[in-house]
């Protein structure tokens, strides 16, 4: 069995097809569904997908690109929901600031106080983090660390194949390998991957976003998590099997709600 711990099924290229969507995941034995937050305004479509869907939950979260929308007060209106099991996507993303110095540090720095927010807004509300990271490795892990995020721990989504992150194992997070893996040019997280611990990997599509080969370029779904094991298993030497076992117990560890598990 499978979790895609992170699969934006709230994205508007799947409202055509969603149900075919998960279908063709459960066919692949992808039971169970994490839809993280990106932009509030999409919250309560993934709420709705959560209830519709067996074993799917949704996240809340701002993430770095809508700092803008955070408003801590509409978050806590889904928190409390059964199905809402993390918060996040947040985080920080460096690759699109703007070139001017002041306006470039103006930005980095209320990302940086959105992210405080909602490392605190976790440990408030006793759930783990799902973290994203983009060309902003020290300054993440510094934060993380430095505000205690230890306390609920998470994952680090996408993986950024960076040897500094990788500390963050001690301190109670999980790495989300995705599509990435597969790519030609992943040399660097190829290289990584067996220095991560195996209780500590978690798969993840990041759909619609990040397709595996052979189906870059297309629309990402979650049955494509299979191209990711395969990926895995091939790298660490070890059988399918092995490896989506270890992925999906590490799944329920991340997020406890799985183990409640619907046939
Ligand atoms: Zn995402």
């Amino acid at each position: 069995m499978i979790i895609d711990t992170h699969c934006h099924l709230d994205d508007k290229s799947f409202n055509k097809d969603l149900e075919d969507v998960i279908k063709r995941a459960n066919e692949k034995g992808v039971i169970g569904f994490v839809i993280p937050g990106a932009n509030p305004k999409d919250l309560k479509r993934a709420k709705e997908i959560a209830y519709k869907f067996k074993n799917t939950y949704f996240a809340i979260g701002v993430h770095p690109y809508h700092i803008e929308d955070y408003d801590k007060d509409y978050l806590l209106k889904f928190a409390k929901d059964s199905k809402c099991i993390a918060v996040g996507e947040c985080g920080l993303d460096y690759y699109r600031l703007p070139k001017e110095k002041d306006e470039k540090e103006k930005i980095k720095n209320l990302q940086k106080e959105i992210f405080i927010k909602q490392i605190n807004l976790a440990k408030e509300l006793k759930k783990p983090l799902i973290i994203h990271i983009r060309e902003a490795t020290h300054d993440s892990k510094e934060i993380l660390i430095n505000e205690g995020a230890k306390e609920v721990g998470g994952v680090l989504h996408c993986f950024n194949a960076s040897e500094e992150l990788l500390e963050l194992k001690n301190h109670n997070f999980f790495f989300g390998i995705g599509g990435v893996i597969t790519f030609k040019n992943a040399k660097k997280l190829v290289n990584i991957l067996p220095k991560i611990p195996l209780d500590k990997i978690v798969v993840e599509t990041d759909s619609p976003y990040l397709t595996p080969h052979p189906f870059r370029g297309k629309r990402n779904e979650p049955s494509y998590t299979t191209f990711i094991i395969e990926k895995i298993a091939e790298i660490l030497n070890k059988s399918y099997e092995e490896i989506s076992d270890i992925c999906f117990k590490n799944s329920l560890k991340l997020f406890k709600e799985f183990n409640k598990i619907e046939g």
